[in-house]
């Protein structure tokens, strides 16, 4: 699932691309009946509307809140992207191809016109597209299906159900230590990793950037939030600011679907030291610890079992 660094790759390259540009067309072929009656264009309903309020509108801005796409319109709205599992928006010339064959229901798909990564088989399970004034498209690709899209008025965004109990910005240059210690402390019998993962805690940190934040700061994933010191939690701080920035820098990670809105690839995945490194030895100079693996909610928690100190 895209973390912090690759929503904020897509955000920052999109700020660059659509601002300026005017709303033509929309379209998707997302339809789930377990939708009906919320606020997301699975719902058809719920699409009609959407593409009344966004049709004709330019782009103002596009940011980022926790694992949020947000896409300002100069008509007071905002189009809310959460890309889940294996969303991710890609900029591009694409066309629709019609199969008319006498089947129940007429189809209708998207392919990309460019050569280059646009064609990469991740980048080719288009559902929703907006037409842009420039000739180009803004698309979503979403192998699972899993992402959601919806629209707020822009001036009540932050206390959107969509936002308003996400956590802090970690990347905040007004998110102190000490913030991020009390935002710990509202679950300290929590395992550090699910705490950290946490949405409501601190925003946009997922298993890749936990893992690796955790086995920078050399706390073992399992660990108890209330008996880790205040050192450790330093260190933890630190870890996870350097962690993430260091994803911004390498343009995200790749491991699972992921891409950015020209179709490429990140950089984070050539950089794990723990995350799905499952028995290959410790990369930290003189440490002669393994990678392990461990079950933890559902989830996998990979940490050396040398340096990363559990605190229970
Ligand atoms: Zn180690």
């Amino acid at each position: 699932m895209p973390e912090l660094p690759e929503v904020h790759t897509t955000a920052t390259m999109l700020q660059k691309l659509l601002p300026g540009l005017r709303i033509k067309a929309v379209w998707t072929n997302y339809d789930s009946p377990h939708q009906r009656g919320k606020d997301n264009i699975k719902d058809p309903k719920f699409f009609r509307r959407f593409a009344r309020k966004i049709s004709g509108a330019r782009f103002k801005k596009i940011y980022r809140r926790g694992k949020n796409v947000l896409l300002d319109l100069d008509n007071g709205q905002t189009i809310l992207i959460h890309m889940k599992m294996t969303g991710h928006l890609l900029y591009g010339k694409y066309k629709k191809i019609t199969n008319n064959q006498k089947t129940i229901t007429k189809k209708e798909e998207w392919r990309v016109v460019e050569e280059g990564p646009l064609q990469d088989l991740k980048n080719q399970f288009i559902r929703f597209v907006i037409a842009l004034s420039n000739g180009k498209h803004l698309a979503l690709s979403d192998m699972r299906r899993f992402a959601k899209v919806t629209i707020i008025a822009t001036k009540k965004i932050t206390e959107s159900e969509h936002l308003k109990k996400l956590g802090p910005e970690p990347l905040d240059p007004k998110f102190t230590f000490a913030k991020f210690r009390q935002r710990l402390m509202t679950n300290p019998r929590g395992k550090i990793k699910q705490v950290l993962m946490d949405p409501k805690v601190v925003a946009g940190i997922g298993n890749i950037y936990s893992d690796e934040t955790l086995y920078l700061a050399s706390i073992h994933p399992l660990s108890i939030v209330g008996k880790v010191p205040e050192k450790a939690l330093r260190e933890l701080f630190r870890a996870m600011k350097k962690i993430l920035a260091k994803g911004i820098d390498l343009g995200g990670d790749s491991t699972s679907d992921y891409r950015n809105p020209f179709g490429v690839h990140g950089k984070f995945h050539h950089h794990h030291q723990a995350y799905r490194n499952t028995g290959n030895p410790c990369s930290r100079k003189s440490c002669g610890g393994t990678i392990h693996r461990v079950k933890l909610g559902g989830r996998s928690a990979h940490f050396c079992n040398i340096h990363q100190y559990e605190y229970n």
